[in-house]
This record gives C-alpha cells, sequence and structure tokens, in this order.
C-alpha cells in the first residue's frame, strides 16, 4: 500500500515533494457527466485529499457509453450521478474524502463550494455555470480548467487567476451556441482526450508547477484528425468585468443567473438566458433535426422530447412545457440548446 504511488512519485515533475502536496489539495468539479466523471477518477487514484463533486442529474442509459465511473445498475436505479460516483470511487481509493453534492448549483452554493478548494474543473455542459465558475474562480483566486466535448470534437483552456484572458475576455470568441451531446451526439475517446488534457493540467497546477501550465486553448477533432492550439494573450481586455482591474464580477450577481420561473397554471417553466445569446433557429432546427420531432416558424422553434415539449425564440428566451420543475427545465434547456 505504501507504494501506491510510486510510478507517479517516479515521474520527476511530481516526485515524492509533488505527491505530498498533491495529498494536500482539494478539487471542485462541476458536473459529473462524462468529463467529470473520468476526471474525479483520475484525480482520486492520483491521491488528492478531496474532492468535491456537484452535479444535478442522474445516471440515464444514454450515459453509460461514455460515463465511465457508472453501471447498468446505476441507471437501473436512476441513482443521483453524484451517488454513483461516490460509491465508485471510495471502492478506488477509500483515503480520498469524496464529496457528493445533488444540487443545481447556483451562485449561493458556488460561493458555499468553494470554501479551501484549490482547483475547479469544469465538467458542465453549459456557458451560463462557466461564466459563473469563471466570476468564482477570479473572486477567490482559484485556477479553473474549462472543459468541452462534443461529436469527435474537444477544448480545453486553463485559466489561472491574475493570468491570461479570462473566459469572459473570450466569450465571442468561442462559440456559445454550438452544438450538444444530445444534438449532435458524442464518442467517448473524445471525453477522454478532454480528461487527459485537464487533468494533466490539474496535476501540473496541483504541484504548483506554474510553469507547465499550458497557455493556450487547445481543440481537436479525432475524427477529423485535427489538432490545433491557439494563442489568447491579445484576447485579454483590460477593463474586463471579471479579471480587469476593477471586478465586478457580473455573474456572481444575483441578477445575472439565468432567470426562470414557473408560469402560473400552465405547467410551465420560462427560462431567459442572462447573457446575450441570439439563436439562429434556422440553424438551431438543422441541428435539433435528428433529435425527433421539430417545428419553426419565423418568430420560435418548436422540439418535442419525450412528454416535454420546449420552445425556444431568438432571443434564447425559451418555454419548457410539461413540467413544473425548474431545474428539470434548466437540464432540458442546456441539453438542447447548450
Ligand atoms: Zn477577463
Amino acid at each position: 500500500m505504501n507504494d501506491r504511488y510510486s510510478r507517479q512519485e517516479l515521474f520527476s515533475p511530481i516526485g515524492k515533494e509533488g505527491q505530498a502536496k498533491i495529498r494536500g489539495k482539494s478539487v471542485l468539479i462541476i458536473g459529473a457527466g462524462a468529463l467529470g466523471a473520468s476526471s474525479a477518477e483520475a484525480l482520486t487514484r492520483a491521491g488528492v485529499k478531496r474532492i468535491v463533486l456537484v452535479d444535478r442529474d442522474y445516471v440515464d442509459w444514454t450515459n453509460l457509453h461514455r460515463q465511465q465511473l457508472y453501471s447498468e445498475e446505476d441507471a437501473e436505479n436512476q441513482l443521483p450521478k453524484v451517488i454513483a460516483a461516490k460509491n465508485q470511487l471510495q471502492k478506488i481509493n477509500r483515503n480520498v474524502e469524496i464529496e457528493a453534492n445533488v444540487m443545481d448549483m447556483g451562485i449561493e452554493e458556488a460561493e458555499e463550494l468553494i470554501s479551501g478548494i484549490d482547483l475547479i474543473l469544469d465538467a458542465t455542459d453549459n456557458f451560463e455555470t462557466r461564466l459563473l465558475i469563471n466570476d468564482l474562480a477570479q473572486k477567490y483566486q482559484v485556477p479553473w480548467i474549462y472543459g468541452a466535448c462534443v461529436g469527435s470534437y474537444g477544448i480545453s483552456y486553463t485559466i489561472l487567476p491574475g493570468e491570461g484572458p479570462c473566459l469572459n475576455c473570450l466569450l465571442d470568441k468561442i462559440p456559445a451556441n454550438g452544438q450538444t451531446c444530445d444534438t449532435a451526439g458524442i464518442i467517448a475517446p473524445a471525453v477522454q482526450m478532454v480528461v487527459a488534457y485537464q487533468t494533466a493540467e490539474a496535476l501540473k497546477i496541483l504541484v504548483d508547477d506554474f510553469k507547465a501550465v499550458r497557455r493556450k486553448v487547445v481543440t481537436f477533432d479525432l475524427w477529423e484528425n485535427q489538432q490545433m492550439q491557439l494563442g489568447m494573450e491579445k484576447a485579454k481586455k483590460k477593463d474586463c468585468p471579471s479579471c480587469g482591474p476593477n471586478p465586478s464580477y457580473p455573474y456572481l450577481e444575483r441578477r445575472s443567473e439565468l432567470k426562470t420561473a414557473v408560469l402560473c397554471g400552465r405547467d410551465t417553466v420560462q427560462i431567459r438566458p442572462s447573457y446575450n445569446r441570439e439563436i439562429d433557429l434556422e440553424e438551431m432546427e438543422k441541428k435539433l433535426v435528428s433529435n425527433g420531432n421539430v417545428r419553426r416558424n419565423a418568430f420560435l422553434l418548436e422540439v418535442q422530447s419525450d412528454s416535454r415539449r420546449l420552445v425556444l425564440f431568438k432571443d434564447g428566451r425559451a418555454l419548457v412545457h410539461g413540467t413544473k420543475d425548474i431545474a428539470e427545465a434548466k437540464s432540458i434547456y442546456h441539453r438542447f440548446i447548450g
């Protein structure tokens, strides 16, 4: 048992000293889908002190082809992902504290979860939460690692507080209106590639090897055999409200949260995005068409998913019919719209 980490310690940039550092660190992983589950496994095996997991969803059969921690039994029992993950992670390494939070993380929860955290891994499926993470990380001076994948494509970017452009600086450079796993599908190796990039960066940060941290955005497409690194130095905005000299952390203000309201007596939840997102309904229709029943007119687009119906307007506002559950409505919104 004593030589459990010997091969990791033999790797000279980590060494025994690095391993001792890893052992003292706490990591917040936001999202326990494909990226979150695999990153959590990697860091549990690496021997961190504590992993804090947050996710609002439960294990579903459509997750099993890529979400490596989960089993058929978990899907059958509809176990919350963080609970299923914790069960599995504790079998892998009993010395790591795993904290499972079944929640839809908003600003208040985020400000509580950040306490004692050394690093944040982004494993969410939407930009709303990423912008919140970005402000949280800047405010509390915690590094965070952005990661996303869809189809055979993936992207990762490490954001160190007080350094290089943050996600808010890059907002108009990274497409926020792209495909999602529920519209374009996803292959497991694309997940594992992003996880490899994110957890390699995580190890560098956990052992305080900041010199080694990748300063560029890395993207790849495993099916198209493409790989790219993009320098972002010039994208830094001098007066960025998140990482500039006079930050206001706009996404940590209550009014910036995804606005949701249950429409009275209609079994419908209305959702309004916090940032300006014009939706090209024609493009969106093309993305969603393989997903089932889609209809569109000049003003709105409607997509049917099981007993739920999502109606999307040009300004990004949506109505989710067939539910009064705000968390479920948000989950449907992010699944289709991103
Ligand atoms: Zn910024």
